[in-house]
């Protein structure tokens, strides 16, 4: 199935991978959804479809719930030792790997992301993520527990169950091995719903999984959209959990459906307002560099961009002038091209929405440093954008834009900018750039957020937990405490001898 608009010489120039898997995964097997609809994928470097994808709804949830209940409760998943199942994990990560370039090639034509950073770093780390989880398969082990009396007793950590994920788009494989990759090891069965935005790895990496050996019905992908597909999954009877990474206000409507069925457990990866703060000491070059990545990378579409820049008065002009210099050197195009630093938005939702705030900014009284437009002739590329004399109380300062748009903002002293930083009801990241280990440590300490970042930032790693504080949500991704949330605590208990309940 691909885009029937291009012939083959424009799909080539275009570098469109050639998309294999379109139709819904159930139960090991690629189906047509139920009504028959489906729905058209768009590559935004040109606004034309990639593909006709299946467009699955409540009916197709079920079959998919269905197929996972059955797989988890014969116990085709969850007894099968543990070392069985981290071989067949070493083996979809070695699978990833065979592949990563055709996979890069969706992502990047589906969602605008980098192809070399793709292709080198962002897949390679998916696959290492599936080991490092893998290794934790034949390790999940309870306690033996003191007693206070004449019982002894144990803990087992058992998988939690049929789980449902549901995923942005603008990382379509990190988040979904984020959660694929801990449930999988704690012998979960799943159903994934990828963002409608960016569809096509997901069914890649069904198909992926099937070959390593991952058995029918435990890992099952249902594309289709988030009102229909996306809140059939979480307000089902059968789903034992939720693993929810998106925005603020879905995450609202998911916890509300978890509420009202059946309380499904539900853990939540939100938005974000990250503050980045510079202090005085720091090399300014670098931190100009940093804050750059931090804010632009991605064109601003991670959940932890360090859209809120704050930097201490004495460098504050300096800082200035280098980073609109440097914005200005920042390239925009094809993200197939590997000098190109930024391809174009997702889709004309989040391209207008992102227009429509830098709009805002220059309203509400902000000067505008550089950018603030769209470029190019065709596709959905936006300058990157800096504001300065941005004020707190401003929209630009407080809401998440999801876009290439930085507010640089000066502060005077330690505790004003930890007042200000934690002005917000976000509190997924921070970052600090200082050289003194006294201000790092209190500020680390200090601003309420899920992972700060010491001179370096966006400094992922698969051992560190991820998630966030307030408004951010609850609940980890990777790391061991991301493994945790799809496991159950049981306790077991028995007298030592001659029972005194007999
Ligand atoms: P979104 O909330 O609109 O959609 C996320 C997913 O939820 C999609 O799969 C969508 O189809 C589904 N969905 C939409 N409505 C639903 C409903 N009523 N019930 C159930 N599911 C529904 O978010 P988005 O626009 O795809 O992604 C951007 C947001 O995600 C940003 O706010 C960003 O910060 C956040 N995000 C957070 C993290 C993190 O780890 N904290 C990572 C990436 C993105």
């Amino acid at each position: 199935m691909g885009s029937e608009g291009n012939d083959s010489s424009e799909r080539q120039k275009l570098r469109l991978p050639e998309i294999k898997f379109t139709r819904l995964f159930i139960n090991g097997e690629f189906v047509d959804a139920v009504s028959g609809k489906t729905f058209e994928t768009i590559d935004p470097r040109t606004g034309e479809a990639l593909a006709s994808v299946a467009e699955g709804d409540k009916e197709d949830v079920d079959l998919a719930v269905k197929a996972a209940r059955e797989a988890f409760d014969h116990g085709r998943w969850p007894r099968m030792s543990g070392s069985e199942r981290r071989k067949i994990m070493m083996k979809f990560a070695d699978l990833i790997d065979r592949h990563v370039e055709e996979l890069a090639s969706l992502d990047c034509a589906d969602a605008g992301k980098l192809f070399t950073h793709t292709k080198f770093l962002e897949i390679p780390q998916c696959a290492e993520n599936i080991r490092y989880f893998a290794g934790a398969a034949d390790k999940i082990h309870g306690e033996t527990l003191k007693m206070s009396r004449e019982l002894q007793g144990y803990t087992l950590r058992e998988p939690i169950g049929v789980v449902g994920h549901i995923i942005p788009w603008n990382f379509p494989s990190t988040m979904f091995f984020f959660k694929v990759s801990p449930a999988l090891a704690a012998g979960c069965t799943m159903v994934v719903k990828p963002a409608e935005q960016s569809p096509l790895s997901a069914l890649y990496y069904a198909h992926l999984a099937k070959e390593a050996g991952v058995p029918d019905g435990v890992l099952n992908v249902i594309t289709g959209f988030g009102p229909t597909a996306g809140a059939a999954l979480s307000s089902h009877m059968d789903v034992d959990k939720i693993s929810f990474t998106g925005s603020t206000e879905v995450g609202r409507l998911v916890m509300e459906a978890a509420a009202k069925s059946n309380l499904k457990v539900v853990s939540l990866e939100l938005g974000g307002k990250s503050p980045l703060m510079v202090f005085d000491d720091a090399d300014v070059d670098t931190a100009v560099e940093l804050a750059q990545i931090a804010a632009f990378y991605n064109k601003g579409e991670i959940c932890v961009a360090g859209s809120r820049v704050y930097v201490q008065e004495g460098i504050y002009d300096e800082f200035v002038r280098k980073s609109a210099e440097k914005a200005k050197s920042w390239k925009i195009g094809d993200p197939f091209d590997p000098q190109v630093n930024q391809g174009p938005q997702v889709d004309k939702k989040q391209f207008e929405k992102i227009l429509s705030y830098i709009d805002l900014g220059k309203r509400e009284g902000a000067t505008l440093l550089t950018g603030g437009k769209p470029c190019g002739d065709k596709g959905l590329y936006i300058e990157p954008t800096i504001f300065t004399d941005v004020k707190e109380e401003m929209t630009i300062a407080k809401d998440e834009i999801f876009g290439p748009v930085m507010s640089l903002m000066k502060f005077k002293t330690i505790e004003e900018v930890i007042e200000r930083a934690n002005q917000t009801r976000y509190g997924l990241a921070a970052g600090i750039v200082t050289t003194d280990l006294n201000i790092a440590n209190r500020v680390s300490r200090s601003v309420r957020a899920g992972t700060i970042w010491i001179n370096c930032y966006m400094a992922f790693d698969r051992d560190c937990p991820f998630g966030g504080f307030k408004m951010s949500g609850f609940g980890k991704d990777i790391g061991m405490a991301g493994l945790d949330k799809y496991l159950l605590c049981k306790s077991v208990v028995t007298p030592i001898y001659n029972s005194p309940w007999l």
